[in-house]
Formats: C-alpha cells, structure tokens, sequence
C-alpha cells in the first residue's frame, strides 16, 4: 500500500496491468461526481498531452481520471460499493493511446533530426494525433522522407526503456526539456535515437508502435501541424476505408481497378446530360417568355415560380428583357430566391433595392444597377418581398 497522500502507479511500473484488486482511500462527492482515491492504480491521468484511460472500479465507470499531487483520482457517477474493489482499464483505449504516444515521440525525433523541425505541442486523442512544429512547411518530399524513415526505425525494432535520474544528472542526456519542479526525473530512451524526460506510457520496442502514417499537414499559426496514426487505428482506419471502399463500388457496379475510369465516364455523361437540359431549357424559355409577354399588362413582369432554379430565371429575365420588357421580378419558391432585373433604360438600381430593403423582409444578397439577386428564409417572406418590389416597381 502506498503513503498516505499518495497512489501506487501500476501504469508506471508495470504497464501492462490492465485488471487489478485495489483498497479504496477516499470517496469525496464533489458537484455530483465521486472523486475516488485507491492504494493502488492502473488508471492514467490525464497529462503530458496523453488522455487518461477510462475503465471500471467495482463495475461502477470510470469517466475521467486526473492526477492531484501524488495521488491519482478517478471521477465515477456512482459510488463504488466496499472497500476492496476490482478494477479494469479499457485496454484497447490505452494501447491506443500509448501507440500514438510512442510513434508521436519517433516522429518527433525524426523531424529533428532530419529537417531541424522540433516539436512545439502534441495532440492525442482516440481518432486523431498530431504534432505541431516550429516550421513553416514541409514538402511533400520531406513528408516522404520522415514516414519512411520512421517506419525504418519502427521495423528495425528499436528497444524502448525507461529509468530514472536525479535532476543534477540530466546534463548527461541530450533532453529537449527538462520538467520543472521535479528532483527524479523519468527518461524514456529510445535506442540509438533519443531521450526523453516523460511521464506517458510508452511500449517496449519501437515495432510494438506498429506502422505509422502521416495523414495531412495544415498550418496553424504559423506552423505545420503533422496528423497521422499508427497501430491499432490505423488498421481500424484501414477497415473503415476498405468498408467505405465496397460501399463505393458496390453503388458504381465496378471494381477497385476500372473505378476511376467509371467516374470520368459518370462526370463526362453528365456534363452531357446538363448541355442538352440547358439547350432544351432555352427553347423552352423562348416559348414561355412570349406567353409570359402576352399577358403582362405594363412594362415589368412579375412571377414566382414553384420549382425553377435560380439559374433558370436567370435565362428567363435574360429574354423577357430581350423581348422588350424593362424589368423582371422573379422568385422561385424551390430556393426562396428572387431575381431582379432592368433592361437599363430605368432610373433604378436593382443591387441597391435588394440591399435597402430585403433585410426587412430578413432576406439578403445584392448585386449590380442591372441584376441583383436575394434570398430568403422561407416562401412567406419571398412573397412579401415580391409583392414590395412590384408595387415599388409600379406595373
Ligand atoms: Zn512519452
């Protein structure tokens, strides 16, 4: 049993502890959370950009764990019952974690020393890692370069091994950073490439990391933040993909390998398909704006439509201008969308009507002297738009 004030951490000393028996030291109810102390703990604390590990003590869940000076504490809902209580860590969850952690080092380390990149921040999480570095870029040819290199030193097995120091020997390891406040200090080596004063769990061997990929890379204040993923969720990755994949073909009736070809042969029917529509369109226009004429009584024409495009009433006020009228309202109830439009000879500006007044109707948009353009919320608004515009228009 530990002292008083203090947790015994099995994740240290042994890491591969995941199912224990525990006495429990202390069950504080704080905003309607237990906070649970133990002699004894598997459980990771949330620290050193690692989250903590999730589980169970007596059946009852564990939904957070922090670390308070010595001692480690676990948030649970309910209370778990006696004082002699069994524990289990989620082990998928932690091997997650702690292959990320480890990969995250050796791709640090690579960056250093391949490219002077060094590591500003990490970010670690069920789904995601990533580091961010005190670069501007990387090319796609040094990306190339680091994942190579660090699947090398993955496959070549490199031992991982952990000991500890007194404060005053640190001077003896090339450490990046040194912890402040802490006398014995934990070092992590990875053989033949680096060490490193942590307190995350790490695996043994540099193979245990499993493959690791880079992802993307963005730039964030400055810096290239490096996504990637290694082990066991990359291979979950791996199975989310070739899921996504068969979905995918199964819906295109092709395979992996005529795939692409079946995308350019969809995108080139369409692109067909919509140059005939469009054609078919403007006849179609032709005839119904000479209806549309016919029964216009003064010089601007006024409709909403059901189901057009903004697009189509577009080619539509483009021909009733044409054809003579000096503008055109035109809505369409399908995108809650208005067009206007003059031919030029008004003293109007169509962008400046829509600016001034379609937020009072809660519509914007805007647009030129000729054409202008607004959106609405729903039909209702539209319509009272409409009914403003032509009544401001005068017919
Ligand atoms: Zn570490």
């Amino acid at each position: 049993m530990g002292a008083k004030g203090m947790t015994e951490k099995l994740f240290y000393t042994d890491p591969k502890v995941f199912e224990w028996d525990a006495e429990v030291t202390g069950a504080a109810f704080h905003d309607g959370l237990w906070h649970v102390t133990l002699d004894k703990t598997a459980f990771y604390p949330e620290g050193g950009g690692q989250p903590c590990d999730l589980g169970t003590i007596a059946g009852k869940e564990v939904i957070h764990v922090m670390k308070k000076g010595e001692e480690v504490v676990h948030i649970v809902k309910e209370k778990p019952e006696g004082t002699r209580v069994h524990c289990q860590i989620d082990k998928i969850r932690r091997l997650v974690h702690t292959q990320h952690h480890s990969g995250q080092h050796l791709l640090a380390a690579v960056c250093l020393k391949m490219y002077g990149a060094k590591t500003l921040s990490i970010h670690l999480s069920m789904n995601s890692a990533a580091i961010e570095l005190d670069v501007p870029a990387l090319s796609d040819e040094q990306l190339e370069n680091i994942e190579k290199e660090v699947n090398r030193l993955i496959l070549s097995g490199r031992r991982i091994r952990i000991f500890y120091i007194n404060r005053a020997e640190a001077g003896r390891y090339d450490l990046d950073e040194i912890p402040e406040g802490i006398e014995r200090l934990r070092i992590v080596e990875i053989e033949g490439v680096e060490y490193n004063a942590c307190g995350g769990t790490h695996v043994g061997s540099t193979s245990e990391i499993g493959p690791l990929k880079i992802l993307k890379t963005e730039r964030v204040r400055g810096h290239v933040r490096l996504h990637f993923i290694c082990g066991i969720r990359l291979f979950e990755d791996y199975k989310e993909k070739l899921s996504l994949l068969a979905d995918i073909l199964e819906k295109l009736s092709t395979a992996q390998d005529t795939v692409l070809q079946k995308i350019e042969k969809i995108k080139k029917e369409l692109k067909e398909k919509e140059q005939k529509y469009n054609a078919l369109f403007d006849e179609y226009a032709e005839l119904l704006t000479d209806r549309f004429i016919a029964e216009q009584k003064g010089p601007t024409a006024g409709k909403i439509f059901p189901d057009k495009t903004v697009k189509e009433l577009s080619v539509i006020s483009h021909k009733l201008l044409q054809k003579g009228m000096k503008a055109a309202v035109l809505g369409t109830i399908l995108e809650n969308k208005i067009i206007l439009s003059q031919n030029g000879d008004l003293a109007i500006d169509c962008g400046k009507i829509i600016k001034q007044h379609a937020p009072a109707f809660s519509g914007k948009g805007g647009g030129t002297p000729v054409k202008a353009q607004a959106q609405f919320p729903d039909s209702e608004k539209l319509n009272e738009f409409f009914r403003f515009v032509t009544g401001h228009l005068g017919n």
